[in-house]
C-alpha cells in the first residue's frame, strides 16, 4: 500500500488547508504566489513544524505532464506554476506515493481530471467540518432550534444556552 500525501496549490494555502494526518507537499513557486500576511504566516508555521514539505518535480515529470495534456487534444493553457505542481504529483506517484491535489482552481481541477490525478477542493472539506448551533435548556436539556427567540425554557423556565454541534455530511 502506498502512502497518501497531499499536494497543495496556492488556493489551498489561502484556504488554510494542510493535512494533519498525511504529509503535505508544495513547490517553491507556491510560496511566491502567496502575498497576504495571514496566509504567509500559516505557510511559514506549517513549513517550520514539518507538516508542509517543499519539493520540485524532475524535468522528466514536467515532460510527462506536457505529453499527457498534448495527447488529450485539449488546448489547455497551464501556467508554469500549475504545471510544476501537477508534475510534482507525477513525481510523488513515481515514488510510490498516493498523491491527492488540493485546489479550488477550476482550470487546475480540469487538468487533473485529464491527467488522472485525484483532487479535492478546500471548500468540500470545509463543508464536512461545518459546525452548527442549537439552543439547549440548562435545566431539563430540552433542545431548541437556533432561531428560538426566547431566553427561557418553555417547559421549566430555566435559562437556555447556545451550544455548538458538529453536523455530519
Ligand atoms: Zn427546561
Amino acid at each position: 500500500m502506498s502512502d497518501k500525501v497531499y499536494v497543495l496549490d496556492a488556493s489551498a494555502i489561502i484556504g488554510g488547508f494542510s493535512s494533519k494526518k498525511f504529509q503535505n507537499y508544495i513547490t517553491a513557486s507556491v510560496i511566491v504566489e502567496i502575498k497576504d500576511f495571514k496566509s504567509k504566516l500559516f505557510l511559514e508555521s506549517t513549513i517550520e513544524d514539518g507538516s508542509i514539505n517543499i519539493m520540485e518535480p524532475e524535468p522528466l515529470d514536467i515532460k510527462n505532464v506536457t505529453d499527457v495534456i498534448r495527447k488529450s487534444g485539449d488546448v489547455l493553457r497551464l501556467s508554469d506554476e500549475d504545471k510544476s505542481l501537477v508534475a510534482l504529483a507525477f513525481k510523488l506517484k513515481r515514488e510510490n506515493k498516493d498523491p491527492m491535489v488540493v485546489t479550488d482552481d477550476y482550470s487546475m481541477q480540469n487538468v487533473l481530471k485529464i491527467v488522472g490525478i485525484p483532487f479535492r477542493s478546500v471548500l468540500t472539506e470545509g463543508i464536512k467540518e461545518i459546525y452548527g448551533w442549537i439552543k439547549i435548556c440548562k435545566g431539563c436539556k430540552k433542545k431548541y432550534p437556533p432561531e428560538y427567540p426566547f431566553d427561557e425554557c418553555e417547559i421549566c423556565g430555566t435559562r437556555i444556552i447556545k451550544r455548538r454541534i458538529k453536523k455530519s455530511y
